[in-house]
């Protein structure tokens, strides 16, 4: 398979010296440190870990939407980070982001057809006549109705409002988008919705989707493979299907292990891993492993080396000392 995003060794730091709270001159919050990964074309990649696990920072670094501290991200052959500001403002069209909030990324004074006509406005040189077809069509593709564009945000449901968003996403006909929790703020009953809309215009359209979660099974029937991250780090990379059936990492077993089963026997005999402890704080990460402090196996190495992040299997990444022997083994705690 084609790669279309390569995200090599980044890393980000906030650095705190600057806020109200000194913490030392020293002191930063390592949201994403050294995570190296590839995005096939028409894929999607789902990213998963608890809120402040640095999900969001990688996906809007890998946008530049902020800059790394260090590493580079390549779209094809071009490295994203050398681009000069004219340069990244043509490129911008072609890699997107769809919001978590529906409802504060829109203008509530815009109508909706302002709303998505914005970024061919800025972006193309497009004539009036031009964008008013393409906003017919967009709203079309979304499942939304021409009289739709002379509303306001306020009159649509959030699901509708998330439409707008990726209509509006659509506009510059993209060929990246990092969906930063689309669906999390929405009903159940709609999440559904939206992610069958976001995989009908993949198939449409050929999009490859970075699509952010912090819930393991929201992420589960629209990725292809799926990266955990804890702490800054991806703990484990594999196919969807393989990650579910021989998850070898202990972070990604206690995940799927607290998903319910919908059979209730099933159910009944399910045993979540329950992780003791909080999330370490991301200023000052455990040394050696990071989930070391809460890892229900962990041993005397742990603490000391950080593990390597390796190709365990064709296309399963693992970052744990021990996952090499627990496959050897067919060990799995779930
Ligand atoms: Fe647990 Fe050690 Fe593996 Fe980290 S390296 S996940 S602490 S067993």
């Amino acid at each position: 398979m084609d790669k279309l995003i390569r995200v090599e060794n980044i890393t980000k730091h906030f650095d705190l010296k600057s806020s109200f709270i000194s913490l030392g001159s020293a002191a930063a919050v390592k949201a994403v440190d050294d995570i190296s990964f590839d995005v096939y074309k028409n894929e999607t990649l789902g990213l998963v870990g608890e809120s402040g696990c640095g999900k969001s920072t990688l996906g809007r670094v890998i946008l530049r939407l902020i800059e790394p501290t260090s590493g580079s991200v390549f779209y094809e052959d071009i490295n994203v980070n050398l681009l000069k500001p004219e340069e990244l403002r043509r490129f911008r069209t072609k890699m997107q982001i769809v919001f978590q909030d529906s409802y504060s990324s829109l203008n509530p004074r815009h109508k909706v057809g302002e709303i998505i006509a914005e970024p061919m406005t800025i972006h193309t040189d497009m004539s009036r006549r031009e964008i008013r077809e393409r906003i017919l069509e967009l709203l079309s593709l979304v499942g939304l109705k021409a009289g739709h564009a002379s509303r306001f945000p306020h009159e649509f449901s959030g699901g509708q409002r998330q439409r707008i968003n990726i209509a509006r996403t659509l506009a510059l006909y993209p060929s990246f988008i990092v969906c930063d929790e689309p669906i999390s703020a929405l009903d159940v009953s709609i999440q559904a919705q939206v992610v069958n809309l976001l995989k009908d215009l993949q198939k449409k359209l050929g999009i490859t989707y970075l699509f952010i979660a912090h819930d393991l099974s929201m992420v589960k029937h629209i990725s292809d493979r799926i990266a955990v991250m804890y702490l800054g780090k991806i703990m484990e990379l594999a196919t969807s299907r393989e990650l579910f059936i021989n998850p070898l990492h202990p972070y990604t077993q206690s995940l799927i292990s607290a998903i319910p089963i919908p059979d209730p026997k099933k159910e009944r005999l399910r045993k979540p891993i329950v992780l003791e402890g909080e999330v370490p704080s991301p200023v000052n990460p455990p040394s050696g492993c990071v989930f070391h402090t809460r890892c229900p196996v962990a041993g005397d190495l742990c603490s000391q080396e950080i593990p390597e992040y390796c190709e365990i299997g064709p296309n399963h990444f693992v970052s744990c000392h021990y996952a090499g022997e627990r496959r050897a083994a067919e060990i799995n705690y779930l």
